[in-house]
């Protein structure tokens, strides 16, 4: 990508050695294939994340080594590349065989926090679950992961990380020719809900025991309170989805692609493709090219990822209890539980938002008329969010807000219940100001940003919007100026209507 790179190491150095430990290739043989990433021609590091790599305890590495090692060319010692097996519901329709087919994972490391996280290659070529494909990764696709990622953990959204951006110089042919890259993912785990259904789709209750077993103990998930641990494990990935789910609904994210392959056990976001953020509110928003029929629009996340669970609950059917009947009802019961769960979540994450320090019966009210208004006049989500957060402090100096709206008086109408609500609770008004800012971001990867670095690097190389826009979003809950990328909604003309795996 850029001409004064520095060249991979050399092939005579010694491979650096990490300190694998890696778990699931112990697993048996059909839960993955074993693969050898993909040399690439001319590797060129575009992005590293220093801060997670300490956080990971890798060692101090040379800009030659992170380049060889994260375009695959140099596998560090102890990696132990395997593409991992699963199907998956897509759009409703059950594929019996996904997998990885354009990732590998090169092993796992306990963190310093001890928490075991995979260190995954995307882009680096085919594997036996590529079908077809060319396991290659455009590098815009690679950049708008990187960059909505990083901004989903700066936000305080349980997401996969990116470690690694390296551009490999080669083209990958798509409907054009596009620049390759390869981007390294460290996520808590890679299991998916259709990690659990390639095995279902194949009558293998033993694998499934097996992996359930594995998913509870790598991850802790289950307590000793005598439940049924299957049942237990189904009621933890409820909750967490929950909780996920609502934190996506509260920043404005829609995922996109809510198959089962991109649902994790673990509750952290996974796989950024066609994902996009809330410009103006509005509840059907969808972006996604693939999502013709609409079934992944901004409102209806909460029901798909309840469906996605009883997807789950299926394949642990067997596990549950003997008696059929008595696993499907307990299976229902769990996964029943889902609506009230994310209520909950969602409504606790938005009395946040408005700075409420208590529980009023008729908060969820509040908040409906909220976003009713909001999506008659509108209103830019974000910004709404952000700037009330300043009246908090000067209640009369609302006009940045009101600004948002064409009508004032309904505005007016809203503001005067919030103020009024706000009587109701104790703190202080700075008190409530700056928890307000703590989750209300005043920057986040808005379509257009995200849109214009990925056309920068695409078409001239240039990777200072990238750049730029990074250093914003995993700050997002500082000011910025008003014009900064990711603060300032998009003109009429920069709309970005439509997204794109580009897969
Ligand atoms: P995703 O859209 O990332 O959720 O991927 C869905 C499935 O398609 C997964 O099995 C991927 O591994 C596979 N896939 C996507 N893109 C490619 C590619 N370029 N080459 C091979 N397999 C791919
Ligand atoms: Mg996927």
């Amino acid at each position: 990508m850029s001409a004064h790179e520095p060249s991979i190491a050399a092939p005579e150095q010694e491979p650096v050695r990490l300190r694998f430990d890696n778990t699931y290739a112990r697993l048996p043989e059909r839960f993955y294939a074993r693969c050898q990433p993909a040399s690439p021609a001319a590797p060129a590091t575009v992005r590293f994340n220093r801060g997670l790599a300490t956080e990971l305890g890798l060692p101090d590495l040379e800009r030659a080594r992170i380049t060889g090692i994260f375009s695959g060319w140099q596998l560090p010692q102890g990696a132990e590349p395997i593409a991992l097996a699963y199907a998956g519901h897509q759009f409703c329709n059950l594929v019996p065989q996904l997998g990885d087919g354009r990732a590998l994972l090169l092993g796992e490391v306990v963190d310093r926090n001890g928490v075991r996280r995979d260190i995954q290659l995307k882009g680096s070529g085919t594997t036996p679950f590529s079908r077809g494909g060319d396991g290659r990764c455009p590098i815009g696709p690679a950049m708008r992961e990187y960059l909505v990622s990083e901004a989903m953990h700066a936000m305080g959204v349980p997401t996969s990380r990116a470690l690694a951006l390296v551009s490999t110089g080669e083209s990958v042919q798509r409907e054009t020719h596009l620049p390759g890259a390869v981007i390294t993912r460290v996520a808590q785990s890679h299991v998916r809900v259709g990690t659990f259904e390639y095995f279902a789709v194949r009558g293998d209750v033993e694998a499934i025991r097996i992996l359930a077993d594995y998913v509870i103990d790598r991850h802790g998930l289950v307590g000793d309170d005598g439940e049924n641990r299957y049942v237990a494990l189904l009621r933890e990935v409820v909750r967490r989805q929950a909780a996920l789910v609502s934190l996506w609904m509260n920043i404005g994210f829609i995922h996109g692609v809510m198959n089962t392959d991109n649902t994790t056990l673990i509750g952290e976001t996974l796989d950024y493709g066609p994902c996009a953020f809330l410009d103006h509110y509005e509840a059907g928003a969808c972006f996604s090219f693939i999502d013709q029929g609409g079934r992944y629009r901004y409102e209806n996340q909460p029901a798909v990822a309840q469906w996605n669970l009883m997807r789950l609950a299926e394949t642990l059917l067997p596990l549950l209890d003997d008696d059929q009947d008595a696993a499907i009802e307990q299976a229902q019961d769990v996964v029943g539980s889902f609506p009230a769960l994310y209520e909950r979540d969602r409504l606790q994450g938005m009395r946040r938002k408005l700075g409420l320090f208590s529980e009023h019966p008729d908060d969820a009210v509040l908040v409906d008329e909220l976003l009713a208004l909001l999506e008659r006049q509108q209103v830019d989500y974000t910004c709404f969010f952000r700037r009330l957060s300043d009246t908090a402090v000067e209640p009369n100096l609302d006009s940045p807000v009101r600004a948002l709206f064409s009508d004032p008086d309904g505005w007016q109408q809203w503001y005067t219940r919030w103020l009024e609500r706000l009587q109701q609770d104790r703190g202080r008004s700075t008190e409530r100001m700056r928890a307000m800012h703590r989750v209300n971001p005043a920057v986040i990867p808005r379509n257009h940003a995200v849109h214009a670095a990925i056309r920068a690097a695409e078409r001239h190389g240039d990777l200072a919007p990238f750049r730029e826009l990074l250093s914003n979003v995993t700050q997002p809950f500082t000011d910025h100026p008003e014009n900064a990328p990711g603060a300032r909604p998009p003109r009429a003309s920069e709309r970005v209507l439509r997204t794109f795996c580009g897969t």
